[in-house]
């Protein structure tokens, strides 16, 4: 019975020293993928954020102001979600050429 007890401790232990020895390299492999999303995540922000985005023809859509959402409610907001009922849109048409703009957010 106490030598099974010991037994139990050495092998956590052990386990505790091979962690605390290789626990960095799993990190090391996490780290730069976590780094990646992190800062596509802020690129994408940062171009959601901005007073405007261009359409595929290159036309200044505004991303602040004044929109209808589907709704009904007309509000001073972020065209890529109602200040009203709190929907997310995932495009929005270009007002001079029509084009759809997607939002940065959701982009793939
Ligand atoms: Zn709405
Ligand atoms: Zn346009």
């Amino acid at each position: 019975m106490k030598d099974r007890l010991i037994r139990t401790v050495v092998v956590w232990i052990a386990i505790a020293i091979v962690y605390l020895a290789l626990g960095w390299v799993i990190g090391l492999a996490i780290a730069p993928w976590f780094l990646y999303f992190t800062i596509r995540y802020a690129i994408r922000l940062q171009r959601a954020l901005a007073r405007t985005i261009p359409c595929p023809q290159g036309h200044a859509v505004a991303q602040w102001g004044r929109f209808r959402c589907t709704c009904g409610a007309e509000t001073l907001s972020w065209i890529w979600r109602c200040a009203w009922c709190r929907t997310r849109f995932g495009h929005s048409a270009c007002g001079t050429c029509g084009l759809a703009v997607g939002n940065p957010l959701l982009r793939r």
